[in-house]
């Protein structure tokens, strides 16, 4: 491996770096944060305006993680922060119902048809988590359908994936995950139909569940083939499974309505994140009202949460989605093409294999000529030269999501300017990418 070493340096961030690690495992509270798959200082962020986050070292970076897709308004968007402003003058939780909360639920029941009942909680994986507890609760079985690649949250019957060579059943992809959690999931290759009507045939009565990215982008973005959506929801309904299709990325994200806007698939069950936040710890789950009635306290099925609903998160979700209407939605859509054109330009011409996915307005760039359709696709590209290009756009301060398997986000804010800082970047970024060796 040819020993890259970066001459830009970022002190104020490494010595943070440093206290972080003597007291937080790794330095992060999320993985990904720490630049493994990259090498270097991960950036400690200070403030975000618009399209641009600026770093304890005082640069400045075009921002295309966008916190991981919730800032799709750009950062300290003036009316979010008024409405967060606003809630928190008035206290921030009271362990009560309130109004926003309300007004956030009719917010997602109204844009979203399949979703007759929502519940709130704090993060996609309590809503992935809870939505997999109900329809077990429901269906009276066992069993988890997943796909390989998909991301799920850290929940523990979702972190098994197949990983290469298990073909069927689970195994624990961490340890702390038992056998035994691991044996209820069943992992298939995604866009696999032929898999899923397999597992259903082998095991008809012990399923109650297949989850599934709306569209996969925790693999980099990996579409489903036309029809999968549909085929796996009625594949479910025919052995009397629920389909539960997790809009954690993509809702209110790729579409007003999400992925579902898109595709039209109808599913039992969908769990939401993110953009739903506006930037604080806000998620839902939600779908058939007879599904969602089997929910503590009108069913049996429990679950709940002390900060569920909180007055400040819901208030800054509420915001955002308010001020999410078509033209927002057009504009995000512009520049994420834009900018799918100057990545392939740049690439194409530094003479780098590379395909550009995209599921509405999220993309992600592979390092290889191949359509990407399941996780061994995604797994088998050049992924050794994105180091290389992320270090060059990072030093000419833009800003990427720090792993090849990740998606870019663009947000309405993302004007003219940023964008050519971006163009800007590109062509030493992909000649660095044309250089890099094994
Ligand atoms: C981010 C994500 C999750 C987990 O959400 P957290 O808020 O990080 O717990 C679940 N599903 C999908 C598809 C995601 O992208």
């Amino acid at each position: 491996m040819a020993l890259v070493t970066y001459s830009y340096e970022a002190p104020v961030s490494q010595s943070l770096f440093e206290r972080a690690a003597a007291v937080t495992p790794g330095g992060v509270n999320s993985p990904v944060r720490a630049f493994q798959a990259v090498g270097g200082t991960p950036r400690f962020m200070t403030s975000g305006a618009g399209p641009y986050l600026m770093d304890a070292d005082g640069r400045e970076y075009v921002d295309l993680v966008c916190s991981w897709g919730p800032m799709i308004l750009g950062h300290s968007h003036p009316e979010v922060i008024a409405a967060v402003q606003d809630a928190v003058s008035r206290g921030t939780s009271f362990g009560t119902p309130g109004e926003d909360e309300v007004a956030l639920a009719e917010e997602i029941v109204a844009r979203i048809g399949p979703v007759e009942q929502v519940r709130l909680v704090s993060s996609g994986t309590e809503a992935t988590m809870s939505a997999i507890r109900l329809a077990r609760g429901f269906t009276s079985r066992p069993k988890v359908v997943k796909f390989a690649g998909c991301y799920h949250g850290h929940v523990d019957a979702l972190l098994a994936s197949a990983g290469s060579g298990v073909a069927t059943f689970g195994l624990p992809d961490t340890p702390g995950v038992t056998g035994a959690q691991a044996a209820e999931t069943i992992v298939l290759p995604y866009n696999d139909l032929d898999a899923v009507r397999a597992a259903f045939a082998a095991q008809p009565d012990e399923i109650a569940c297949v989850i599934t990215e709306a569209s996969p982008g925790n693999m980099g973005i990996v579409p489903p083939e036309p029809g999968f959506n549909e085929q796996l929801r009625e594949i479910c309904h025919e052995y009397g499974a629920l389909f539960v299709s997790d809009e954690v990325m993509t809702g209110f994200r790729v579409s007003r309505t999400g992925w579902y806007g898109i595709d039209g698939v109808v599913p039992d069950l969908m769990t939401f994140g993110k953009v739903m936040g506006g930037g604080f710890p806000a998620a839902a789950f939600g779908g058939r009202r007879d599904v969602m009635e089997q929910l503590a306290p009108a069913g049996p099925v429990y679950q709940a949460g002390t900060l569920s609903g909180n007055p400040v998160a819901t208030a800054a979700g509420l915001a955002q989605l308010r001020l999410l209407d078509d033209a927002a939605y057009e504009a995000v859509d512009a520049a994420s093409e834009q900018l799918r054109t100057e990545v392939a330009e740049a690439l194409t011409k530094a003479g780098v294999a590379h395909r550009l996915q995209a599921a509405g307005n999220m993309f992600s760039v592979f390092f290889t000529d191949e359509p990407v359709t399941d996780y061994a696709g995604a797994k088998a590209q050049e992924a050794f030269r994105f180091r290389p290009f992320f270090h060059s756009m990072l030093e000419q301060g833009v800003y990427l999501p720090p792993s090849a398997f990740e998606s870019w986000f663009v947000s309405t804010a993302h004007d003219d300017g940023a964008l050519e800082r971006v163009a800007d970047a590109l062509p030493a970024a992909a000649r660095a990418a044309a250089e890099a060796t094994l």
